[in-house]
């Protein structure tokens, strides 16, 4: 069955850069079952309440400034999924969690440039959910869990944030190779209870990581992660596939969950 996965998507320009969490994702595609479809929640697709993308051909969102010209005519049309997107409404509002189809969004870079490294064809049907900052790991991991069924018919689960991510503590450039202390305390925190299955602290992160608004001033890229930690159901346990630091303060760290 495929796993779930959390990835961080680090700079829009990972895409187009030699680093080494760019050439793991590049080969993270070939290395899972092939996915009938696959919904992203992207940190970059922020909604009170669940929205999916319902579009049969999702645009490609350019959501940033200030990076090459090159990067804003990448396109990555991979179809839209309408048929997956009313089903995960469904699941969603069945386990108590009201559930809008949005026609009108399509692929933001949380979510077109992992997949264009992934899938580099296009080919897999793909749906986005958003992700509600203002709500807590809690209220996430219940959103992955609700959907993690669909792994069964063949759907990657996906969240795509950052493990950590405060964009005044980048520097750019920034060393690819040395982050500060804090950004490593609060990374080591969260893969610790992971390797120890240790799902109540990790979801009480707010009180007993180390140094959590520094690497979080918000939540939308954590967010994603306990998405994709309830997306495996229960009795889960987790594989760290990679670990990495971009521009001095991002952990590029990616992780599988399996039941
Ligand atoms: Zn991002």
């Amino acid at each position: 069955m495929l796993p779930s996965i959390f990835i961080s998507h680090g700079a829009p320009d990972l895409v187009v850069s030699d680093l080494p969490a760019r050439h793991f994702i590049a080969q993270l595609g070939t290395g899972l079952p092939r996915p009938k479809a696959i919904c992203v929640v992207s940190a970059h697709y922020e909604s009170a309440s669940p929205r999916v993308t319902s579009a049969p051909q999702p645009r490609t969102i350019h959501d940033f400034g200030g990076f090459d010209a090159a990067l804003y005519q990448i396109q990555y049309p991979a179809p839209g999924a309408p048929d997956l997107a009313s089903d995960i409404a469904r699941r969603l509002q069945a386990a108590g969690l009201t559930t809008e189809l949005d026609p009108q969004w399509g692929f933001d870079h949380g979510t077109w440039c992992p997949l264009r490294l992934m899938f580099p064809l296009a080919d897999i049907p793909t749906v986005a959910l958003s992700v509600s900052p203002q709500r807590d790991a809690r209220w996430h991991l219940a959103l992955g869990r609700a959907l993690a069924g669909l792994r069964e018919e063949g759907v990657l689960l996906m969240g795509s944030g950052a493990l950590t991510h405060n964009l005044r503590e980048v520097a750019w450039p920034g060393s690819n190779t040395n982050a500060p202390a804090f950004v490593h305390e609060f990374a080591d925190w969260m893969v610790e209870h992971l390797a120890t299955q240790d799902e109540t602290a990790l979801l009480d992160f707010a009180n007993q990581a180390p140094h959590v608004t520094r690497n979080h001033p918000s939540l939308e890229h954590l967010m994603p992660f306990f998405f994709a930690l309830g997306a495996a159901g229960e009795g889960w346990h987790a594989t760290r596939l990679h670990e990495s630091v971009t521009y001095r303060a991002l952990r590029m760290d990616a992780f599988r969950f399996d039941a």
